[in-house]
């Protein structure tokens, strides 16, 4: 393929992409933004293997890579639980940074290419860079993937002086970055390399640790972000196009996501970075916990669940991490369906960080083919609880803790929540008094209007459903 025609190539790719995020910021295009991502993608590979840059005897090792890292990545995606999807997510953009560390490595060992004066000490500072958001964001992504799947404790770490350390961390990178400007051999140059590499390693795991548990949805998308610098930053010391566009794009979308986080659970994005929120300093759930009841609960069974469904005119389901977990959003689909068909005006509240990613809600809804215009966002329905008979929720529990706006001293105080106990009766379904992922007991279990269906959502939806065919 001549040079031109894969440069033509790289800008049909870069357009598709343009036109994929366009199509995933509403659930109607979803599907076809999807597709013209896929299609973008398949170009881009393409012109890069058969692009002028690569020689005929890299080709088998191309392809041999492809082979084995597509088998993994179909493997991965085959046999991933949807309630393990974040945890791959985040495992995905650790591969991005550790990609741009090692580009980094490679293009620096690499002599073959002379570069001198300006143009040297611009690539060296390219490779810096690109290593040092590589090293933070494949450290980070692996603590954040252990974060997501339990194996690190939600808690924040937070060493003395944590704040001195990273200023003192930030010094050293600036110190060590000139020392690799002023190397004159590669040898000489990759021991301040190294060094950087190490302690931006040690930034990264500091960074996720320092923050709690119930931020985390911030440091999701922040790592989106961070892996989209990092491909940039790729792009930049391969000299590819393609790869600057794409990573810009990811990164800044991943920015703008972060900040849609930070406004949906009221942060200040700095403070977040800097750690310590969500510190998990609240009572852990009672019951669950093995602590003193915080007050009296209300059991109710599936039956008696149908039978407030039967009377309701107004119901709202609110799904969270529990709904994924059980798998139940098809069962949830049926019985709204019936409570539809029976005239009942049914809709959904889905709060910006229920489950465990951006989006986690949508896409199960969606999955279980929910009718879209009955998915709310929190800002559309929270008013209307007032005039809702029933709100159920379904494996949710942060997202529904008033202790959110009524006590300054919780892990969660600030962040917007679903007001589901304004509903005449609220029904929470889940296993146990257990917190959820912020770890922070909640007061709604023990209102006056509230009652508590425990088991598996799946079970007791399928139980809740055959009693209203009944
Ligand atoms: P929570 O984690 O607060 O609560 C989920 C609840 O589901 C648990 O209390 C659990 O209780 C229940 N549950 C688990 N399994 C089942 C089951 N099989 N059947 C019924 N219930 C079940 O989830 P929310 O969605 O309310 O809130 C999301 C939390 O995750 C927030 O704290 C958010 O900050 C955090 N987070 C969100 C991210 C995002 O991007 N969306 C990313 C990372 C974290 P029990 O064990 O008693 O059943």
């Amino acid at each position: 393929m001549s040079g031109n025609l894969a440069t033509v190539s790289y800008i049909g790719a870069i357009i598709l992409f343009i036109l994929s995020l366009g199509g995933l910021s509403n659930p109607e295009s979803s599907r076809r933004g999807n597709l013209y991502g896929m299609i973008g993608m398949a170009i881009a590979v393409l012109a890069t293997v058969l692009g002028p840059r690569v020689t005929a005897a890299g080709i088998p090792w191309i392809v041999g890579a492809m082979v084995v890292g597509g088998s993994i990545g179909v493997y991965a995606a085959r046999t991933v639980q949807m309630t393990q999807m974040p945890e791959l997510v985040a495992l995905m953009h650790s591969l991005v940074g550790l990609a741009a560390v090692l580009v980094g490595f490679a293009s620096y060992i690499d002599t073959s290419v002379a570069h001198t004066g300006a143009e040297k000490a611009i690539h060296e500072a390219e490779i810096y860079i690109g290593i040092l958001i590589g090293a933070v964001t494949f450290a980070g992504s692996l603590i954040a993937f252990g974060k997501l799947n339990g194996k690190i404790g939600g808690k924040p770490l937070l060493l003395p002086g944590r704040h001195w350390l990273n200023l003192a961390g930030l010094l050293l990178v600036l110190w060590f970055g000139r020392e690799f400007l002023n190397a004159h051999t590669v040898a000489e140059g990759m021991i301040p390399l190294t060094v950087m590499t190490v302690i931006a390693l040690l930034f990264g795991i500091h960074m996720v640790m320092a923050i709690g548990g119930a931020d985390m949805p911030v440091v999701v998308s922040m790592l989106n972000s961070y892996s989209g610098w990092a491909a940039a930053a790729t792009g930049f010391m391969l000299g590819n196009d393609l790869l600057i566009v794409t990573g810009a794009l990811v990164g800044s979308s991943g920015a703008i996501l972060s900040y849609i986080m930070c406004r949906a659970m009221n942060r200040n994005f700095i403070s977040v970075i800097a750690g310590g929120f969500g510190s998990g300093a609240g009572k852990p759930a009672a019951a669950g916990a093995g602590e003193e009841p915080a007050g009296e609960v209300v059991p109710v069974s599936a039956l008696e669940t149908a039978e407030l469904l039967r009377e309701a005119k107004s119901v709202v389901i609110v799904p969270g991490y529990g709904m994924a977990v059980a798998q139940a959003q098809h069962t949830v689909n049926d019985i709204t369906k019936l409570l539809r068909e029976r005239g009942v005006k049914v809709r959904f509240a889905i709060h910006p960080v229920a489950g465990r990613m951006p989006g986690h809600m949508n896409v199960l809804l969606a999955e279980a083919k929910v009718p879209y215009d009955i998915v709310m966002e929190m800002d559309e329905i929270n008013e209307d609880f007032g005039d809702t008979d029933i709100a159920i929720v379904i494996g949710a529990n942060d997202i529904v803790n008033p202790a959110a706006q009524d006590d300054p001293t919780s892990p969660i105080a600030g962040m917007p929540v679903l007001e589901v106990w304004k509903a005449q009766t609220s029904i929470v379904m889940k296993r146990s008094m257990a917190s959820g992922y912020a770890g922070v007991d909640n007061p709604l279990f023990y209102k006056e209007n509230n009652r508590m269906l425990f088991g598996d959502a799946k079970k007791m939806l399928d139980e809740v459903l055959s009693a209203l065919k009944g």
